[in-house]
């Protein structure tokens, strides 16, 4: 399996719409399409059920390129894969085939945990669900943030578990199932065509659209959640990073001052600034191969490989990308560089949950002999 020539085709689709899905705030349906008709939304699924079976350096390197084109289809390509890796570690007994539909393309997936109540602590839903007679669950979820919203097929779903106190289930919710609504859209800063808008869930579910047994759902998140979408989070946050410097390199290597005889890059203040721009990524892409290896066979330095992934690429693309802005000066701030899309976009990943400050916290926790989630 060659993923880059898979991946090719995609890249071509994606950079051509991406302009338009930047100003319209629009989803990225072509590059989407193009994903399934590639075959990557199986990228990290195995081949039995369809998939590339394809390891966690391969699904940061496609996620990074796919983010250096197109950062709204990065994230819903990040999204489709966190939740196919989650359906695939505990598949819903009651959907026998849902493995094979997200890997073959039939199916887009994503992710609806963050809750107005808990915000950022995706860890954590208020929305409780009940028990419906012997084998179903009730619940209302009011989801805050749904990336692909109206969009995907699937939603893997968190609430506070029908039987067990203060623990989390994961359901796997079709999006034509009653009681599905997108409740309102997204007008996002960056990664505005990825259609993070808030739903809710209000609905009556059978035990077999569980994930896992009763009660497993933060293992789940933990165990399964968090290692795809921390790399992937990553991923996307380094290729947005490494465009913006890619362009700033060319920008200022072309432009000139006429008047002097030498291009912006021949400023020493410039080129510092460059190489400094280039050797941070080149030190967070160094562990980012590094995570994406250690996940790949786990041992004990794994979780803080998981933990310091996401916070520590997505603090360097908030400064890459700060830079390439000052580098380039007021053309920066024209579209034609797309640098200003690449800092609007690298915004995106600090906030996301785990947010980059949580995960500082929680890294220390880990390096100081603290219990992580205590
Ligand atoms: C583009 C985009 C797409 C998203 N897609 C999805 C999705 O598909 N599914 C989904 O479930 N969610 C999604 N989210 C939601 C995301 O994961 C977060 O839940 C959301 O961004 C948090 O925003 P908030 O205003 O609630 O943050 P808050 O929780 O209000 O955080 C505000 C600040 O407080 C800090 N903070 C909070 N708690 C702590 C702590 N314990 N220690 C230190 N600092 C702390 C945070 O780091 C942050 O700086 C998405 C968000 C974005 C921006």
């Amino acid at each position: 399996m060659n993923v880059d020539s898979l991946l090719q085709p995609v890249l071509t689709t994606a950079t051509e719409h991406a302009p338009t899905v930047d100003t319209d705030g629009r989803f990225p349906e072509e590059a989407v399409a193009a994903l399934a008709a590639s075959g990557l939304l199986g990228l990290t699924l195995p081949e039995p059920d369809g998939g590339l079976g394809a390891s966690p350096e391969e699904f940061v390197h496609v996620t990074a390129e796919l983010a250096g084109v197109c950062g709204s289809t990065a994230m819903v390509y990040l999204m489709h894969i966190s939740g196919a890796m989650t359906v695939l570690a505990a598949p819903p007994p009651g959907m026998p085939d849902l493995t094979g539909d997200l890997a073959t393309g039939r199916a887009l997936a994503t992710l609806a945990f963050s809750e107005p109540g808990s915000r950022s602590h995706f860890w954590a839903p208020i929305s409780q669900a009940k028990r419906n007679g012997g084998q179903e669950a009730r619940f209302t979820a009011d989801k805050s943030w749904v990336t692909s919203a109206g969009h995907a097929q699937m939603y893997i779903t968190s609430v506070l578990s029908a039987d067990e106190p203060g623990t989390v289930d994961l359901y796997a919710i079709e999006a034509d199932a009653p009681g599905v609504a997108v409740t309102g859209s997204f007008h996002g800063l960056g990664l505005r065509g990825n259609a993070s808008a808030p739903m809710r869930f209000d609905m009556t579910v059978p035990d077999t659209l569980r994930l896992g047994a009763s009660g497993s759902g933060l293992t789940l998140m933990t165990e399964t959640v968090m290692p795809w979408f921390n790399l992937g989070n990553a991923a996307v946050s380094l290729g947005v990073a490494r465009a913006a410097l890619n362009a700033a390199v060319r920008h200022t290597s072309g432009a000139t001052l006429q008047h002097l005889g030498q291009t912006l890059a021949e400023l020493p203040t410039i080129r510092a600034r460059l190489a400094r721009m280039s050797l941070q990524l080149e030190a967070a892409h160094a562990y980012l191969r590094a995570a994406a290896a250690s996940i790949a066979a786990p041992d004990e330095q794994t979780p803080l490989y998981v933990l310091g992934v996401k916070a520590l690429a997505n603090d360097t693309a908030l400064t890459v990308t700060d830079d390439a802005m000052r580098v380039c000066g007021g053309a920066a701030f024209s579209q034609h560089l797309a640098i200003e899309r690449f800092f609007r976009d690298a915004r995106a990943g600090h906030v996301m949950a785990p947010t980059a400050d949580v995960l500082y916290d929680f890294y220390g926790k880990a390096i100081t002999g603290q219990p992580v989630f205590g």
